[in-house]
This record gives structure tokens, sequence and C-alpha cells, in this order.
């Protein structure tokens, strides 16, 4: 691994490398100057001192002999002058006569002094390493007596010299450098940890990400211009950031939104039927790798449309919301509710080791549906209805499934509401019955296959007073079919437009045919359905029928039951104060039934309540039923209408009624529907047996 060295260190380094080579180099050149000084110095006193010597060395060497004792004597003077390294006398043959030696000066007593050659004797001073050596005549200059050598060693001086300037220098040189390092590092904290805190800061926001972070500027120099920048630069980003984190947050918001809007439902929250079908997938694999029971459970609410209607949106909006917290309560965790769009729900119950388990739940749901809804200021019950279908150990399909919980579900509105029901594969013929119904009702109207039957509605003191204009299919492929049958399947695919209308030209001829042989006016009532009352040609053929058959409006009556005008009870009220203004009269059929609110009761223009069969069916088993029954004739004359009872069988029924005060019996106990031609015989036995009837007890036949 490379040694890494920080800018700081970098920077110690380096200015401590120059100011020593600087103080090395001056030292140096300083040092040679000085060698050089002390050498011109030694040279003159060197030449002076040969001179001198050699002066006093005439008196012995101009004796014959020569006199080396008083030369040897002479030059030990030398002994003072610590760096004269040696001394010699050479006679004028060359001899060396005398010589003193600096023994000190020699590295070591062996080494012999050099003698000089004869050659080398040339007055003069030269230089060799670290010597100076002199040569000097003594005596006259042409004929000397001899020489004079002179060696001095200046290394010796220069290095003591050398080191004496060391010593003084060198305090000074260490004292120097010492400032000079206090100067860089004084720099370093002006200079350079400015330059190190922006350098960390922009370490730490690439290894924190937090662009909040900012360098606190002082002063105004470029670093201060950096740091500033840098500032900016962490503020555009950081902006930069909040703007992208925002649009990111947007971005998710709106895909989880649209996550949500394409898999749940927005008012219920619950998952919607595409989320539907894949749990239910997963739950159906889920239950095959267990081999335990699914059901599905198809529920729809009874009347929600009366309730949207009639109490708004926004309640019907509440009972739905409601409705789903109602549904979740009754279920486990596990289990799955899902809203299907309108008022439909659907339930999934899996891991069920017994169907029965299924029946539970249901029972429990519509147990808790008992309970009234209060929603703003309404209180009021809604029912429903449950479509049970299990997946037989998984023999069926998901679409199977889901289309017999559908079969079950409507299985149990038509048998009441507020029921269950199983799905059975019968209800699949009756699925297939219906098709071949839709199928065959085209047909029956192009080819004249309907008929009217008439019913007596008989007053129990005038006789026969009118009839109800019952309709009747004869199939030429299934034979006869009950209206009860085919109109609901009519109303559902589309086709009671064109029977009503039908049933309203055809009924207005044959009227009066039947006022011509009974001659004279009955009231004959027409059923009309809820589709009726929103079709807006019905009024308009109802009114040219009138005009062509030249009846007596008054002598028509049209039966409405009372879902039918509560389900749309605007439209209802137009289409009725146009029948009104036609000069028709309206009863209300069923009566008792439904929702039966006396505010919608007060604000209906009809003339007339039917009450419904069921009531009179079992007004002598049900105590409750009866008091139905007297409820509803006492209600009828309190608001002024009339009463007509139908599905009157027996006798005891008859008079029960009359003597209440019902004005109109309508059931087989008189007749039932009849076609035609069967009318007048019909309405005179009728008419005959309200005469025994009423007839004083002394005229009554035994
Ligand atoms: P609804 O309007 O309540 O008609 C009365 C039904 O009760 C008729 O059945 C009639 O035959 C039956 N009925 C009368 N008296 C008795 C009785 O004493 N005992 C019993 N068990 N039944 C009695 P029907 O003719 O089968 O009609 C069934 C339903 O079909 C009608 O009920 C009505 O809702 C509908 N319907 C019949 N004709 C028409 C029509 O022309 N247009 C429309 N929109 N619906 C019709
Ligand atoms: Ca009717
Ligand atoms: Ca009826």
């Amino acid at each position: 691994m490379a040694f890494k060295l920080s800018f700081n260190k970098k920077l110690l380094l380096l200015t401590s490398s120059i100011v020593v080579f600087c103080a090395l180099i001056l030292m140096g050149l300083t040092l040679k100057q000085y060698a050089k000084l002390y050498q011109d110095n030694a040279r003159s006193d060197l030449e002076a001192l040969s001179f001198n010597s050699a002066q006093e060395l005439v008196q012995h060497m101009a004796r014959l002999p020569v006199d080396d004792l008083g030369a040897t004597t002479l030059l030990l003077k030398f002994e003072r002058y610590k760096n004269i390294k040696l001394a010699q006398v050479y006679d004028n043959e060359h001899n060396l006569t005398s010589q003193y030696v600096n023994t000190e000066l020699f590295l070591s007593p062996e080494v012999q002094p050099k003698q000089y050659t004869k050659q080398e004797m040339i007055p003069g001073t030269t230089a060799t390493k670290g010597e100076l050596v002199s040569v000097t005549n003594i005596g006259e200059g042409v004929y000397p007596l001899g020489h004079l050598v002179l060696v001095l060693d200046y290394n010796s001086v220069i290095n003591a010299g050398v080191d004496a300037f060391l010593f003084e220098i060198l305090p000074w040189v260490i004292g120097l450098l010492l400032i000079l390092l206090w100067l860089t590092r004084w720099a370093q904290t002006a200079f350079i940890s400015p330059l190190l805190k922006l350098s960390t800061l922009v370490n730490t926001v690439s290894e924190t990400k937090d662009y909040n972070l900012r360098y606190q500027v002082k002063g105004d120099d470029e670093i201060a211009q950096l740091g500033y920048n840098l500032n900016n630069m962490l503020h555009t980003i950081n902006q930069q950031n909040i703007q992208r984190a925002q649009r990111d947050k947007v971005l998710k918001k709106q895909q989880q939104s649209l996550e949500f809007m394409a898999n749940y439902d927005g008012l219920t929250e619950l998952p919607n039927r595409k989320l539907f079908q894949e749990l239910l997938s997963q739950e159906l694999a889920h239950n095959v790798r267990n081999n335990t029971e699914l059901a599905v459970l198809f529920i729809d609410l009874d009347d929600f449309k009366t309730v949207n209607d009639s109490l708004g949106h926004p309640v019907g909006d509440l009972l739905l919301q409601q409705t789903a917290v109602r549904l979740r309560a009754q279920l486990r965790d596990i289990d799955i509710l899902a809203r299907f769009g309108g008022d439909e729900f659907v339930i999934v119950v899996s891991n069920l080791e017994q169907q029965i388990e299924a029946i539970v739940i249901a029972d429990r749901i519509l147990q808790s549906f008992k309970q009234s809804f209060k929603l703003q200021h309404w209180e009021f019950n809604s029912g429903l209805s449950i479509g049970i279908a299990f997946s037989d150990r998984n023999k069926v399909s998901i679409s199977e499934l889901l289309a017999n919980a559908d079969l079950a579900m409507y299985r149990a509105k038509n048998t009441g509401r507020g029921n269950y029901a199983v799905f059975e594969s019968s209800m699949q013929n009756n699925q297939h019955r219906r098709l071949i119904i839709v199928n065959q009702l085209s047909y029956a109207l192009a080819n004249d296959e309907f008929e009217l039957h008439y019913q007596p509605k008989v007053s129990p003191i005038h006789g026969v007073i009118g009839f109800e204009a019952l309709l009747r299919w004869r199939s030429s492929f299934e034979g006869m079919v009950s209206p009860a049958e085919f109109i609901p399947i009519a109303e559902h695919c589309g086709k009671i437009n064109d029977i009503t209308r039908w049933v309203i030209n055809q009924g207005f001829k044959e009227l009066n045919t039947i006022n011509k042989k009974l001659h004279k006016d009955m009231v004959t009532s027409f059923n009309v359905s809820a589709f009726d009352i929103s079709n807006k040609d019905c009024i308009q053929y109802i009114e040219e029928a009138l005009k062509q058959s030249k009846l007596d409006p008054s002598s028509i009556n049209f039966e409405v039951t009372e879902s039918a005008y509560i389900e749309n009870f605007d439209k209802a009220s137009t289409f009725f104060n146009k029948l009104i203004a036609l000069g028709c009269d309206i009863s209300l059929d069923d009566f008792g039934t439904g929702y039966s609110s006396l505010s919608y009761l007060t604000q209906v223009p009809a003339s007339t309540l039917k009450i419904d069969q069921q009531f009179i069916r079992n007004m002598f088993q049900s105590e409750q039923e009866r008091l139905i029954v007297d409820s509803i004739i006492s209600l009828a004359q309190n608001l002024g209408l009339q009463v007509c009872a139908e599905g009157v069988e027996t006798k005891e029924a008859f008079e029960y009624l009359a003597s209440k005060g019902c004005q109109q019996i309508q059931g087989y106990y008189f007749a039932k529907p009849v076609p035609l031609c069967e009318l007048p015989a019909i309405v005179n036995e009728i008419n005959t047996k309200i005469e025994q009837i009423n007839a004083p007890d002394a005229l009554k036949s035994p």
C-alpha cells in the first residue's frame, strides 16, 4: 500500500527540505569562502614567518661547519605555532641539516616526514592537499646558504574553524528552522485548515448525502469564496432533491391511488371484481392443496334502489358503506369480502370442513341485518338476499362458481326477500328456461300468441263492478306460460314495453265488446310495470289507444305495484299525474308487501288499494296477517280510498272482508280469470250469487 501523505504534511516536508537545503548551501558557500580567506591569510603569515626565520637561520648556516644545533634550536620556536607541521633546513648541497616535526599533526609516529627534492626547492609558496608549503632561501638570493621549508597544515585549522563556525551558526539555523516550521503551521491554520474543512465537508456530504450541511464562511478571500460557492451548490442540490422527493411522493401517491382504483372499490374500500377474481383463484388453488371446501356467498341488497331514489344517493352510499362494515363484522379475517358493483357483494369462505359452516355464516349475516340502520336522520331496515355456491371440492371453475352463487341469489330473492338459497343444479335448468323464454317472447308478440283473460272484481253490495285484465301466453313451443314467470323475464330483457303496448291496444279493443255485451260500463284495470312508468312513450300510446277506442277514460284503471312507484318516485308521479289528466284511475297493487310508507301514500293520486293476496290467504291462520288486513282497510277508509282484496278463495274470507267494509273482492271464490267470451255468463253467475247473499234471510235458498 502506497504511503499516503496529507497535503499538510507534504507542505511541511517541502518547506523544511527547502529550508534545510538552502541552509546547507549557504553554510557550504560560507565555509568555502572562510577556507579561502584563511588560506590567503595563512599564506602571507607563513611567508612572513619563513622570511624571518630564514633571516635568523643565516648566522647558523653561515658557519663552517654548519651550526646544526643552533639551527635546530631555532627551529624549535615553531613549537609555538600549532599549525606548523614541519620545518626543514637544507644546506647548499641539499642535505637536510635540521628539522622540526610537529608530531601532533602527523597521523602516526611511523610516518616519516617527506624530504623535498632539489627540483622542489624553488622559493615560493605552493598549496597542496591541506598543506601550504613555503620554500625560502637562507641568505643572499643568488648564493643562498640553504633553504628553509615550512609546511603549514591548514586542514586542521580549517576543520577547527568549521567546527567553531558550525557551533556558532547551527543554533541559528535550528532556530530559523523552528521559526519556519511554526510559520508553516500558522500558514496551515490560516490557509490550509479552511481548505481541509472544505474537503471534510465535501467528504461528509458525499458519504451521508446530507445536503443540508454548510461551510461556515469566514472572511472574503478565495477560500471563503470557494466555501460560499460550495454552499450555493449544496443549496441548489438540496432544493432539487426536495423537489425530486416531492415529485416522487406525488408520483408514488398517484401510482398507489391508481393501483387502489384498479383493485378496490372507492366507496367501501373493499376489493373490486377484478381483484376478487384473483383472490378467489388463489383461494381455490389453496383449497385444492388442502382438499377443503370453499363457498362463495353472492349478496344483493333488497330494495337498495328504493333507498337510493327515496332517501337520496348520499344515504344510499352510507348504506353501502355500513353494509360492508356489517358484513365484515360477521366474517373471519381470512374470509374475502368484495364489492361487485351496485348493491352486490361477494364473500369467499374457504377451508371449510363442512358446507353447513357457510350456511351458518349466511344465517349470521341475515340476523345482523335485522337491526335497523340509522343513517343521517333516517332510521330504516334494509335486508339482503344471499346465494351460496360451493366449490364441490374444486369440481367447478371460478366462473361457474360465481354464476351458481348468482343463480342461488336470484332464487333467494324470488322466494321472498331476506333469505339465503344454496345453489342446486335444477337452478341451472331455470336459467336455461329463462333463456328459452327470452328467445320466445319476440316470436310470441309477432305471432299473436298472447291473449287477455279477465277476472271479475265484485262489490259485496252491487255485484260485478269491473275486471282485472290478466295476460296469458299460449306458446306454440312451451304451452301455457304463466305471467308470473314471463313478466319478470320480459322486464329484465327489455320486452315489457312492447308487451304492455299490446295489452293496452288489445284490452281497449275488447273492452268495447265487454261493455256492449254487459250493457253497462265496467271499470277494467290493467297492470303496468316499473319499466312502463319510466318509458316516455307509454303515456302517449295509452292516450292514442283511448282516442281510438272511444272508451270512457273513467272506466280504465291502472294497477301499479308499490315497489314500482317507490323505486322511481319522481317518474311515477309524472306518469300518474298524466294518467289522472287523461281521466283514468290508479290502484296500488300488492299493497302491504313493500315499504307502505304513509308519506308516499298521501302523495300518490291513487283511488284504490289492493291488499296483497298473501295476507288474505293467511288471514285466518295468522293473527298478525289479519291485523294487517284490518289496518289496510281502515287506512284506506281514513284516506278516502277504495279497498280491493284479491286472492279471496273462500266464503269465510269474503264475509269477513265484506263485514270490514272492503268494497271490492277479487278471487277464485267468485271466478278465475276467464277469456272474454266467457265473461257474460260469469258476470251473471256472480251477480246472482251476490243477490242471494244480500237477499233477506227469508228469500235465501236453503
Ligand atoms: P297480480 O297483478 O297480483 O294479479 C293477480 C294474480 O292473482 C293473477 O295471477 C291471478 O290469476 C291470481 N289470482 C286471482 N285470484 C286468485 C285466487 O283466489 N287465488 C290464487 N291463488 N290466485 C288468484 P296471474 O294471472 O298468474 O298473474 C300473475 C302476475 O303477473 C300478476 O299479479 C301481475 O303482476 C302479472 N301480470 C299479469 N298480467 C299482466 C299484464 O298484462 N301486465 C303486467 N305488467 N303484469 C301482468
Ligand atoms: Ca294486478
Ligand atoms: Ca296483485
